[in-house]
């Protein structure tokens, strides 16, 4: 979850995991720690037509979440471009 210190201009104050609730800081729009963020958008050929779902995991809520899965997450490593 998401929360603003202004909502008209969007600036970040500061991320809640949706999991524990352990407050996540951000200093200058940049979370200081890693966060999985989840935006869904329900279509038609769902039961939630229409809708959308937001919310955020500090990285040890996305790991419990991800250890359970029955096919592994696919991970690379992400290179710098210089
Ligand atoms: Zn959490």
């Amino acid at each position: 979850m998401r929360e603003y210190k202004n909502k008209e201009t969007r600036i970040l104050d500061r991320i809640i995991c949706n999991g524990c609730g352990k407050i996540i800081a951000v200093k200058r729009g940049i979370p200081m720690e890693g966060v999985f963020s989840a935006c869904q958008v329900w279509e038609y050929m769902s039961d939630k037509d229409g809708e959308t779902d937001r919310f955020d995991l500090c990285e040890e809520c996305y790991d419990k979440i991800t250890e359970q899965f029955r096919i592994p997450v696919a991970r690379t490593e992400q290179t710098e471009l210089l």
